[in-house]
């Protein structure tokens, strides 16, 4: 592979973006580097018109154009349902594996690009995508099967970049390596599921790992220049408001590129579903969760880049809360609380 294509492909060539989520400045706590942002105003004007440093806004800056992701199943499994860790995955996982959305299983990964965008009829894509490994448990497989199914997805004329969702105890040194090499074809992002820093709840939802394997991983990772994604839930059972926000304070001073908060649903055929219809348990209002969502942001260093301000699972699985079905009127609640309080991302970091 020639230097120049190399450099390309690195998702360092990002580094002369300002405020780029990947640059190698961001490489480890303590060595991040982004000019603050002093007010609702600016950051409007920063970010292309939202209180955050959104993944639309970062794509602009990186691909220059809309990029959407495919969800594509590379057809794995998970250690916390296939009996290794456990049979019956985080309580409030689906059958679908978090990945409710994702093409066909067994489908080619040519057809599945041709499927998801079929989906995507209507909107303006643009030419290029990020191919979302989103099912299940995306490094959980030998070497050789890795290398089979990620090398034709990153030589893919199509995909600028590729995300793959997986857990931190799927993280070896060994798989650190291969991700670095995928990472000179095109630009690789890793989504981890860490959803709260406390160990209780950890146990509670059944995740099956220690905090401590999830430093190992982003150390992994961060070594290898690997872009960090972290999920978090918002709402998880027992959990009260100062918790949540320490978990965004905590990710604030970790080496990781991006985030993505979600809104705790309850989804039909879960474990979460039978305990709540049990021993109904606090589902957060729309009025709440914008709340906590806005403290969280606000915690966070304004060069990490937030992937989504709430999820939306499917329709036909959602138990509660219902509101959360309404995306649109959702997010222009959310967008409207930052307004009228005149807040934005950053602005109680460093705290
Ligand atoms: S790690 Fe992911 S795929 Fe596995 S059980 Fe938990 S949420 Fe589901």
């Amino acid at each position: 592979m020639t230097e120049t294509h190399r450099v390309k492909a690195d998702p360092a060539s990002a580094l002369s973006v300002p405020g780029s989520a990947l640059s190698k400045t961001h490489s480890g706590p303590g060595a991040m580097e982004f000019s603050t942002v002093s007010s609702y105003k600016d950051a409007i004007n920063r970010w292309n018109g939202k209180p955050y440093y959104s993944l639309d806004c970062y794509l602009k800056d990186v691909f220059h154009e809309k990029i959407y992701k495919l969800a594509i199943d590379g057809g794995f499994t998970c250690p916390n349902r296939d009996g290794t860790l456990g049979t019956r995955g985080c309580i409030f996982c689906s059958e679908g594996g978090s990945g409710d959305f994702a093409a066909r299983r067994g489908q080619s990964f040519d057809d599945q690009i041709r499927e998801g965008k079929k989906l995507l009829k209507g909107k303006n894509t643009g030419n290029r995508y990020i191919a979302y490994f989103q099912a299940y448990t995306n490094t959980y497989a030998p070497l050789p099967r890795l290398r089979q199914v990620y090398f034709p997805a990153a030589r893919h004329p199509e995909v600028a970049a590729i995300s793959i969702g997986t857990r931190p105890d799927c993280i070896s040194p060994e798989i650190g390596d291969f991700l670095q090499e995928l990472s000179y074809i095109k630009p690789v992002w890793i989504e981890l599921g860490l959803q709260t820093i406390h160990e209780d709840t950890a146990r509670r939802i059944r995740r099956g790992y220690p905090l401590s394997v999830f430093e190992e991983a982003l150390g992994i990772l961060s070594e290898r220049n690997i872009p960090v994604i972290v999920h978090t839930i918002l709402g998880l059972p027992g959990e009260s408001p100062e918790d949540m926000e320490s978990t965004a304070r905590y990710l604030a001073s970790q080496p990781i590129q991006g985030i993505k908060p979600q809104l705790l649903h309850v989804l039909q055929n879960t474990d979460l579903a039978e305990l709540y219809e049990k021993q109904p348990f606090h589902i957060l209002t729309l009025e709440e969760y914008t709340d906590l969502l806005i403290r969280c942001i606000e915690v966070l260093p304004p060069n990490i880049v937030i992937h989504r301000i709430t999820g939306d699972g499917p329709k036909s699985l959602l138990i509660a809360p219902t509101w959360s079905g309404h995306k649109k009127y959702v997010m222009n609640y959310i967008h409207k609380t930052f307004k009228d309080r005149q807040t934005w991302q950053g602005r109680r970091f460093p705290q």
